[in-house]
């Protein structure tokens, strides 16, 4: 087996598992080191969306929480896995943009791993594309990362093209009209968001806004992201 990578060549340790060896995507042990863990219980993070707080003013949410906390009666509990660094950077802009899609598989046993321990059970869903954007990468590579995890996998949202007439709005009613999510189907369960990486924040809380306006809904949403 050869790593994803570096495409250096892998040992595998003897172990039961190997009397039935399965083929699976992996990196090697240097390329995993190359991802920095995030520790979801360690200092100088954010308490809600595992960002990097300034240690010195012993704040528990960090700057952009508080300001979404003002737009959205939302406060998340978001988790994610690896810090978006430039390793990170740099796979994604692979798997995305030239197509490398298998380079997605290593993160699925980490994740589930993650899910088990860490976060309550729920129906996972994606943060869905644009369908103009689908076509051109032709494979979505979340869907595909999702359908792999442990828990079953449903689409509710659909993301929309066109916002309404905005140039003559006001500027709070822009702010009101800054969802680009519908729902397209009602969900009834708890549910895990589940987004490649959390950058602002800004899609998470659209999100997670328009899942809570589905009718009749009040189960938990929980949210994840490889990368932060
Ligand atoms: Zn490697
Ligand atoms: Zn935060």
């Amino acid at each position: 087996m050869r790593c994803l990578l570096c495409n250096s060549k892998m040992k595998q340790q003897p172990s039961f598992s190997n009397l039935f060896p399965q083929k699976h995507n992996d990196f090697c042990a240097f390329c995993w080191q190359l991802f920095e863990r995030i520790d979801t219980q360690g200092d100088g993070r954010c308490q809600t969306c595992v960002g990097l707080v300034d240690r010195y003013t012993k704040q528990r949410s960090c700057e952009q929480c508080c300001f979404w906390n003002e737009m959205y009666d939302y406060i998340p509990n978001h988790r994610a896995l690896f810090c978006y660094n430039e390793t990170a950077k740099e796979v994604l802009h692979q798997i995305k943009f030239l197509g490398d899609c298998a380079l997605i598989d290593p993160f699925v046993m980490k994740t589930n791993e993650y899910l088990r321990n860490y976060m309550n059970k729920g129906i996972i869903t994606a943060i869905p594309s644009h369908s103009e954007r689908l076509k051109k990468r032709k494979i979505d590579v979340l869907k595909h990362f999702c359908t792999q995890l442990d828990y079953p996998f449903e689409f509710f949202l659909v993301k929309l093209l066109h916002t309404p007439h905005q140039s003559e709005q006001t500027k709070q009613a822009r702010l009101q009209l800054d969802y680009p999510f519908e729902i397209q189907n009602n969900p009834k369960h708890d549910l895990i968001v589940i987004d490649d990486v959390y950058t602002t924040g800004a899609t998470m809380y659209q999100a997670v806004a328009a899942l809570q306006q589905a009718p009749n809904y009040d189960k938990e949403i929980q949210t994840f992201s490889l990368f932060r």
